[in-house]
């Protein structure tokens, strides 16, 4: 079984969009593992990572512009850290991806990326890689 591998990620604003693609690539490629299923996962509570466009920027603007106005970070929530609309946002958009892995490749859609979304940076974050091989 593949070792967990783990990429390290210092986000810049506090909401923003980072293509983690060629990072994972990476990470599988430390596994050794040639065929199987990868877990993308984020463990953080204020983060999310999604597969999207890597193309066009404004599908990740338009992405992160409507999480923003329907989830305003003065949206009157409970939460006393003043983070709510981040918490929110990390569970709507989700915590981990699944991608098929065939001969050492990620099968990925021409137009995919993996996006590491930060909703409450700037911060050192974290991205888990595990390969289960089959
Ligand atoms: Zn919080």
């Amino acid at each position: 079984m593949a070792q967990v591998q783990q990429i390290e990620i210092r986000t810049s604003k506090r909401e923003e969009m980072i293509d983690i693609t060629s990072l994972v690539r990476g990470a599988i490629k430390k596994t050794g593992v040639s065929a199987g299923v990868a877990y993308v996962y984020v463990p953080h509570t204020t983060a999310a990572v999604t597969l999207q466009e890597n193309t066009d920027p404004t599908v990740k603007t338009d992405l992160l512009g409507l999480l923003a106005r329907l989830i305003p970070k003065d949206g009157g929530f409970e939460h006393a850290e003043g983070n709510a609309d981040a918490h929110i946002k990390s569970s709507a958009v989700g915590a981990s991806q699944t991608i098929p892995v065939e001969g050492g490749r990620l099968l990925l859609g021409t137009w995919q990326a993996i996006w590491f979304c930060e909703f409450d940076g700037p911060r050192s974050r974290r991205v888990l890689v595990k390969v289960l091989d089959g």
